[in-house]
């Protein structure tokens, strides 16, 4: 029986793939398109993707084909009224103290080779129909080119977008609203002050408007609010808000590549999982894509979900642990879909408040502000998605120093400690000294047990000396305590079922 089912090649899917593949789990992935999609849609990869790609080994290869965005200018008719070095807010918070501008169409294509080396093809023209699930696996109907075929599965994920068939078909609702302002989208090539290798967002009491840089065709991708006077024109073009853009930015367009306009949700399913069937994705969560961060989500959500099913396929875990993933990423995709549909409303929204927000605030009060380190970390750790944690998750136990269990391990730059993190498996750091007995437990389980020095980056960083931290092979840590306790460690393993695949970093 075919072990895992992925239905929707987007980049949730094939990262999901990806991983499972990677971990030896059999998989297949299908995708009714016909062919990968050709429109850029989501542009920024934040840091805790980076580094989820470091893990893999591909890090330095996407950023290599991407933009590092480490300016915002925001602008106003032209002029620019304040500049922000994004690329200072995250220093010592992770090794990708940046946004990375890299379009999605061309990240789908990355992931897709990276698949296929591992010598899986998405099954493109192949949509999935219908399913029935029992206690022992998914029997899900696909039709390709109008033959059906019915697949037997352990587990189906349906990474199949904000309309998924997959969550429609377990009867699960998704709850939120739809924004009335409508957005548009365009690549093109322009010229003026603000056309740099930086964002440049025009924010004030009647516009919201932002330009970023693309690398691989030199190209601007512009984004923001179809002004009201244009918003029932049909059908609306590029040329209706040329001149709006123009005078905004105070820039000249000479070509346009891609436009297209819509309208925006917020929503999060009101489960991810129904026996063997999970969501992952725009399937289970949908908001605003002002701060970049909903393609980003789906990658984690596809991070969370691929090693819980590949430990509990390949019987490394017990099947419990599979149940972490919801409550784990449900309570992340709701704090989001919150936080973006306030920080959108404040955006683009007409009352006086949001305005005075725009108009006052932004730009006089912000600059002030992010001039106090502890507001600048605070932005980086929200925008980047390295402040994700899962505390309240069933897998999250014990504190040592200022780690909670569930927090990620924090980057200690002094110990490159994030190295360790490549083997994707379960591993035991001390940041100190570790005990001999300690030693002889990780040899005799095995476990990995990795031991840097103790630094005062690694007391920065919130770590306690000669603490133990259990990581999970997603980066989170799962059991923080004194390094004596060996019998929490051992309760904790029996109790998952926990053993470690031992890959050499
Ligand atoms: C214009 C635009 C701009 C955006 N900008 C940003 C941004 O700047 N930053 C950001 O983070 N996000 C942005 N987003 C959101 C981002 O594009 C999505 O979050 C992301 O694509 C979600 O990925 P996914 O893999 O979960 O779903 P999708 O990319 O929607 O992929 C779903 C796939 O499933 C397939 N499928 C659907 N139903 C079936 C079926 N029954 N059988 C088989 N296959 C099926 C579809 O063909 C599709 O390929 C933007 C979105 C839009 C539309």
């Amino acid at each position: 029986m075919l072990p895992v089912l992925i239905v929707g090649g987007g980049p949730t899917g094939l990262l999901l793939a990806y991983s499972l593949a990677r971990s030896g789990v059999g998989v297949r992935i299908v995708d009714r398109a016909a062919a990968p999609g050709l429109a850029s849609r989501a542009m920024a990869v934040q840091a805790r993707t980076l580094e989820f790609y470091r893990q893999f080994g591909f890090a330095d290869e996407v950023i290599s084909h991407g933009l590092k965005m480490e300016y915002l200018h925001l602008r106003e008719s032209g002029e620019e009224v304040a500049t922000f070095h994004l690329g200072s807010f995250g220093n010592n918070l992770s090794p990708y103290p940046f946004s990375l501008s890299y379009p999605q169409d061309e990240h789908e294509r990355f992931l897709g080779e990276k698949l296929r080396a591992l010598g899986v093809a998405i099954d493109f023209n192949t949509e999935l129909i219908g399913f029935t699930q029992s206690a022992e696996c998914v029997t899900a109907n696909l039709r390709r080119n109008d033959v059906e075929e019915t697949v037997e599965a352990q587990f189906m994920v349906g990474c199949d977008g904000a309309n998924s068939t997959v969550r429609k078909n377990l009867g699960l609702g998704f709850p939120g609203g739809t924004y009335e302002q409508v957005f548009f989208v365009a690549d093109v090539e322009a010229a003026g002050a603000c056309i740099n290798q930086d964002i440049n967002l025009c924010l004030n009491a009647t516009e919201f408007c932002a330009i970023f840089p693309i690398r691989t065709s030199g190209l601007q991708r512009l984004i923001g609010i179809v002004p009201d006077p244009l918003v029932s024109v049909e059908p609306l073009t590029f040329e209706h808000l040329q001149g709006h853009i123009e005078e905004v930015f105070g820039v000249q367009i000479h070509q346009v590549n891609w436009f297209s306009r819509y309208r925006v949700h917020h929503r999060v399913a009101e489960a991810f999982r129904r026996g063997r069937v999970y969501i992952c994705g725009d399937a289970g969560h949908v908001h605003s894509p002002a701060g970049g961060q909903g393609m980003n989500t789906g990658l984690g959500d596809a991070v969370n979900l691929a090693w819980k099913l590949a430990a509990v396929v390949q019987k490394r875990a017990s099947a419990a642990l599979l149940g972490s993933y919801e409550p784990e990423r449900m309570a992340f995709a709701r704090v989001l879909v919150d936080s973006t549909d306030r920080a959108f409303r404040l955006m683009v929204g007409r009352d006086l408040g949001s305005r005075f927000f725009r108009s006052a605030l932004v730009p006089h009060l912000l600059p002030f502000a992010l001039g106090f380190s502890a507001a600048r970390r605070a932005v980086f750790r929200t925008v980047s998605q390295t402040r994700i944690e899962y505390r309240k998750s069933p897998l999250s136990e014990g504190e040592a120093g200022e780690i909670l269990a569930g927090d990620r391990l924090p980057w200690v730059a002094s110990a490159n400690n994030f190295d360790a993190l490549r083997t994707l498996d379960w591993q035991v750091h001390v940041y100190g000294a570790a005990s001999a007995r300690l030693h002889g437990f990780c040899t005799s389980r095995p476990l990995h047990l990795v031991v840097h020095h103790w630094t005062d980056d690694a007391e920065k960083a919130g770590l306690e000396r000669d603490a133990m931290y259990l990581v999970r092979p997603d980066g989170y840590v799962a059991l923080a305590a004194p390094e004596q306790d060996l019998g929490r460690l051992t309760g904790f393993l029996d109790r998952w079922s926990i053993k470690a695949r031992l890959v050499p970093a």
